[in-house]
């Protein structure tokens, strides 16, 4: 099958997180095809009101290196000013449009073409599957439970692709060798209500709230390792219980979001917010998304570079910058290295990839297997 129609397919299937509508078993059953021995793992959060369906996928034999690809079927939500129905997969202009295109039902598909053209040869060695129906809600029962029995079943492998988007402005320019964390920040601000012209009568929650985040957005964090972009604060929500122009709110909340590089932690982040929190009398209560995380394997960096520079003549940059990824659960246990389409249309509505980088990709993912198992 080529990547274009693979792609189309799993495009096709409305895998809206959580939902999967047959992407997962669709890519099952290509994989299958070429031979795979491949293992559903449907995981359920203890009380049962969550369940995440997983793909475990082998093939090879156990004379060489074992290399593991983790990737997610489903997509976000597509909303709404399409030009376009999100999941007909259409083609315009030289782009394959849908939602999933670049996150990324592009990567999948091209390193199952990549996998399927390589193993026509005889190679020793093993390549792993690792897919989850659910890392854009992130929930316990996706990676991190298919990596928790990757590890009680011995497939741990040796590295770990992902194929989530990296490139930027061209195919192949930048690779991400890890990511900064990412902590969330629930603040609750209590105060006394009152009327806005009366300030000796009330105590505002929304300003000692607002001062705090504030003084946050503005703290002279420190920046010591370059490897990763600079720390940054960002406020997401802002609620309060009054509608009224003239009253002043007693209940105020926030949420913020955390960025960081390995100067910081979750534990050290959450003295500092707690310190610069005193003076304000706010509560405050965290939630760590991922640590930071970086991987520095020198003979990935070059086999995927010498790989994307043979097929596209790019050199790529090396980065920890964008969001987070399921690598952050993979990196206890092998190396991961994260390559894939541009980032640029992810998680918009007109989400579209080239279909010539869907194609290169495959080549990049083909020759970087070659190389790897060489
Ligand atoms: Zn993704």
């Amino acid at each position: 099958m080529d990547v274009v129609s693979l792609c189309s397919d799993l495009i096709k299937c409305k895998s809206v997180t959580p939902a999967d509508d047959g992407a997962l078993e669709h890519v099952t059953s290509f994989l299958r095809s070429l031979g795979f021995e491949t293992t559903a793992l449907t995981f359920s959060s203890p009380d049962r009101s969550n369940s995440v369906k997983n793909l475990f996928a082998k093939y090879g034999n156990s004379k060489g290196k074992i290399l593991g690809f983790l990737g997610h079927t489903d997509v976000t939500p597509p909303g709404n000013g399409w030009e376009v129905d999100p999941f007909a997969a259409l083609q315009r202009s030289g782009f394959l449009i849908g939602r999933g295109a670049v996150d990324m039902k592009g990567g999948i598909s091209a390193f199952c073409c990549a996998v399927q053209k390589f193993i026509e040869q005889k190679f020793d060695g093993t390549i792993e599957f690792f897919i989850t129906g659910d890392e854009e809600i992130g929930s316990p029962e996706g990676i991190p439970s298919l990596i928790k029995w990757m590890d009680e079943n011995k497939h741990t492998p040796d590295d770990c692709l992902v194929g989530e988007a990296s490139s930027r402005e061209n195919l192949g320019d930048r690779i991400f060798l890890g990511h900064r964390g990412s902590m969330n920040v629930t603040i609750k601000s209590s105060g006394k209500q009152g009327h806005s012209a009366y300030p000796e009568n009330y105590e505002n929650s929304l300003s000692k709230l607002c001062r705090y985040i504030a003084k946050m957005m503005d703290y002279a964090w420190k920046h010591e390792d370059k490897r990763f972009p600079p720390t940054n604060l960002e406020p997401t929500l802002l609620f309060t219980n009054n509608y009224a122009v003239n009253v002043v709110p007693d209940e105020s909340s926030a949420n913020l979001n955390v960025r960081f590089g390995s100067d910081y932690d979750f534990d050290s982040l959450k003295q500092i917010l707690l310190e610069e929190a005193k003076e304000f009398g706010l509560s405050l209560e965290f939630h760590l998304s991922g640590e930071s995380y970086y991987c520095d394997n020198e003979e990935l960096k070059s086999l995927l570079s010498l790989a994307i520079g043979e097929t596209v003549g790019i050199d790529p940059a090396f980065s920890a910058a964008g969001g987070t990824s399921d690598g952050r659960h993979m990196i206890r246990h092998c190396n991961v290295i994260e390559f894939g389409p541009l980032d640029t249309t992810m998680h918009q509505k007109n989400e579209r990839i080239k279909i010539s980088d869907l194609q290169k990709l495959e080549e990049i993912y083909l020759t970087f297997l070659q190389k790897y198992f060489a």
